[in-house]
């Protein structure tokens, strides 16, 4: 399943440069593909709007900064116990936000390394991207 969308309003005459894409996995996971540094403050609002159900509950994590993983107080991971909140879509955040805290980080990346990190994301790791890689060369 590919969600692709436009921009809205003042970049509507952009055309294809400009354009992000939302790239939902079979496995539950999403990856963000941001054309470029301008962009990442309208991804951000994406997923603020996109996950504001967890948002909403992170409100009331015990500690402001907290990962939803392990912490004591977690409100996140204590939706997730009771059912009321899909553990896949806390992970699929995860992976979102990890893609955007490092575009911003490696704004200096070339293409190739950035689409190997895409492809690194997308299998989960590099060890996995190895094997993955190793098979499709049999063929
Ligand atoms: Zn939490």
């Amino acid at each position: 399943m590919l969600v692709t969308r436009g921009l809205r309003g003042d970049d509507r005459g952009r055309h294809a440069t400009t354009r992000r894409q939302l790239l939902l996995l079979p496995t539950g996971a999403a990856v963000i593909d941001t054309p470029g540094m301008r962009e990442l403050g309208l991804a951000a609002a994406d997923l603020h709007s996109s996950f504001a159900d967890i948002e909403a509950l992170a409100a009331q994590c015990r500690f402001r900064d907290c990962t939803h993983t392990a912490e004591p107080g977690c409100a996140v991971r204590q939706a997730i116990a009771q059912g009321l909140l899909d553990e896949d879509r806390l992970e699929s955040l995860t992976k979102l936000q990890r893609e955007m805290a490092f575009a911003q980080r490696k704004g200096t990346m070339t293409a190739a390394q950035r689409e190997r990190q895409k492809t690194v994301d997308m299998v989960g790791s590099l060890d996995a991207l190895h094997k993955w890689q190793k098979t499709n060369r049999k063929k």
